[in-house]
């Protein structure tokens, strides 16, 4: 048995994150999420901190922020841990399947702490084209998920696929 996870919302809280990264970079949320729309959501493309800095203007605090990203636990939800202990348990993988820009993702899943847990660790701009590598009819494989639009496209591609939505 694989079981797969999301990273955001199912294992990371990350309004709880946003909230806490706008504070370092010294701007609202209101700015933040229009920055977000503005330079990312409208076009299309997963949020990288090291382009929103460029927008932002240059080198802004970047130092400070490698610190902040040092330790992330914080914003792990407390009963990630208890989750993943059991995954452990059960399956013979756990991979962390997550959406996003490699650079951002990989910083706050290494920040998290939450790496020892996985086999394996995938970022990837498309959460189906990389469960296509993995999925056979052979084996039981479980996704653990919180968007239900997500949920349903994946379930529609690979019926075979166990979803629990989170
Ligand atoms: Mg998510």
């Amino acid at each position: 048995m694989i079981i797969f996870f999301d990273f955001d919302d199912t294992l990371f809280d990350r309004e709880k994150f946003i909230s806490a990264l706008t504070k370092e970079l010294g701007i609202s949320q209101e700015e933040f999420l229009k920055d977000y729309n503005r330079h990312f959501k409208d076009r299309g493309r997963p949020y990288s901190l090291k382009k929103h800095l460029e927008f932002l203007g240059g080198s802004r605090r970047e130092r400070g922020l490698d610190h902040f990203f040092r330790d992330l636990s914080a914003f792990v939800y407390p009963e990630s841990y208890q989750l993943l202990q059991e995954s452990r348990r059960q399956a013979d993988k756990l991979i962390l399947l997550s959406y996003g820009d490699e650079e951002m993702q990989s910083k706050k899943i290494r920040g998290s702490g939450l790496t020892e847990y996985f086999d394996k660790i995938i970022v990837t701009s498309d959460k189906a084209e990389s469960l296509k590598e993995w999925y056979s009819e052979k084996e039981r494989i479980i996704f653990i998920n919180d968007k239900s639009e997500e949920n349903e496209r994946i379930k529609n591609l690979f019926p075979g696929l166990e979803i629990i939505k989170i």
